[in-house]
């Protein structure tokens, strides 16, 4: 295989394009925006992703801007401490823990990989044609990229999925989420420990991605397409906000009101097949889930890797995309649903209900939960 034509320059594209290269394959990114700005402030890159960084020579990336964490921490705004996940046993059982980072530096680490011209910003991706074993994709500015192969990176709304699939259905989740960066330091007890708080309608959580910056995400249940002023969300985020436990009313009060952003939780619908012919999807265009276990970039990850090393151990592209939709389908679909579920049980809102999802919680014995992450963390490859 000589070229492969990627559309989408997010995570799931740009370390598509680096997985390639390693494997000496000719990958270039068509990007619609006309300045990569990463959206959504941080990301917790979980154990498996870092394994599959580590593949690609980037996991040392990661280490040097962003925060290894040592434990996850599952409160009930009312009840308390439901269940402590000890983070550092992953880094002695597959040598990373999960690192909290600013998503625009992964961006920086991923473009800083990439071959000099790989990217090609300011082409939106209108759809591909194929002939004689090439695929051409077509840019809204009417010029044209052909290649052996084109990658569908571009995405929840992904345009070569719906040419691919036109009955996939995108579903809303319920819940909507604000994401911002408090500039404030946390107690020292807390710098390299995440929090999530569950209240019934609404939930929290965050963790260190510097010295002196805090990621939180506020997931609440609503319907979708709110539009409120920054002022308005603020005064939400107070109010809602109040009666957790500290530092979360400090957390939202250290953060610029401008910059926190609200994004509405979907996922997509399983698709059947991530490929046709010459064409095949990776990251959110291939499983887009709800964020609720914090997968979504790191299946990406994982996508761009078995990808790569599928195309090159397989004799045809028919055979590597057949292989890399065997190994990569199943993992990704089962990681959706349960994403789905834990986005229920997290937000119910009945208080018997609640008080006996607690007491199930914290009556869960260690080694479930230690297995459930060995499958979750370890990339099982
Ligand atoms: C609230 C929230 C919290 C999250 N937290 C985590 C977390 O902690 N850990 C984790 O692993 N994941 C997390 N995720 C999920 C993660 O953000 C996504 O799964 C990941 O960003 C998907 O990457 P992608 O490259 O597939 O898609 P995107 O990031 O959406 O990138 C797609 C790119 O394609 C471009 N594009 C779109 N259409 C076209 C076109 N027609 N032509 C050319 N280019 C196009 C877009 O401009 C964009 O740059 C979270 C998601 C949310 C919503």
């Amino acid at each position: 295989m000589n070229t492969v034509i990627v559309i989408g320059g997010g995570i799931a594209g740009l370390t598509t394009a680096i997985a390639l290269q390693q494997q000496g394959i000719t990958a270039l990114v068509y990007e619609a925006a006309s300045d990569l700005k990463p959206i959504g402030k941080g990301i917790w890159m979980p154990t498996n992703a870092m394994l599959a960084l580590q593949r690609l020579a980037l996991d040392r990336a990661m280490l040097q801007k962003g925060v290894p964490l040592d434990r996850l921490e599952l409160r009930d705004s009312a009840a308390g401490m439901l269940s402590v996940i000890d983070l550092s046993q992953m880094r002695a059982t597959f040598g990373h823990t999960t690192v909290a980072i600013r998503r625009a530096d992964v961006h920086q680490a991923l473009i800083e990989r990439i071959r000099p011209a790989t990217l090609h910003l300011g082409k939106q991706c209108i759809g591909f044609s194929l002939r004689d074993d090439r695929v051409t994709a077509h840019f809204a500015d009417g010029t044209t990229a052909t290649g052996d192969l084109l990658v569908g990176a571009d995405g929840i709304n992904s345009v070569i999925r719906q040419t691919l699939f036109p009955n996939a259905q995108l579903r809303y989740s319920g819940q909507s989420c604000y994401r911002g960066i408090a500039r404030m330091s946390l107690p020292a007890s807390l710098q390299q420990v995440a929090w999530e708080v569950w209240g019934g309608a609404h939930r929290f959580g965050f963790s260190a991605i510097a010295f002196d910056q805090v990621y939180w995400y506020a997931p609440f249940i609503a319907p979708p397409g709110s539009k409120l002023s920054s002022d308005q969300r603020v005064a939400r985020l107070i109010q809602h906000y109040a009666t957790f436990p500290d530092p979360i009313p400090a957390i939202i009060q250290h953060t610029v009101a401008d910059e926190i952003i609200t994004t509405d939780l979907y996922e997509l619908a399983p698709l059947p097949h991530w490929w046709q012919g010459r064409v095949a999807l990776v990251g959110d265009a291939a499983h887009a889930m709800t964020p609720n276990l914090g997968q979504g970039g790191a299946q990406a990850i994982e996508d761009a890797l078995a990808l790569a090393e599928q195309l090159v151990r397989c004799s045809t592209i028919t055979a590597g995309l057949q292989a890399y939709e065997r190994q990569r389908l199943p993992r990704a679909r089962r990681i959706v649903q349960t994403a789905r579920w834990y986005g229920r049980i997290a937000h119910l809102q009945d208080d018997r209900l609640r008080r006996l999802r607690n007491l199930a919680i914290r009556a869960t014995p260690a080694w479930v939960s230690r297995s459930q992450l060995r499958w979750l963390y370890g990339l099982g490859w």
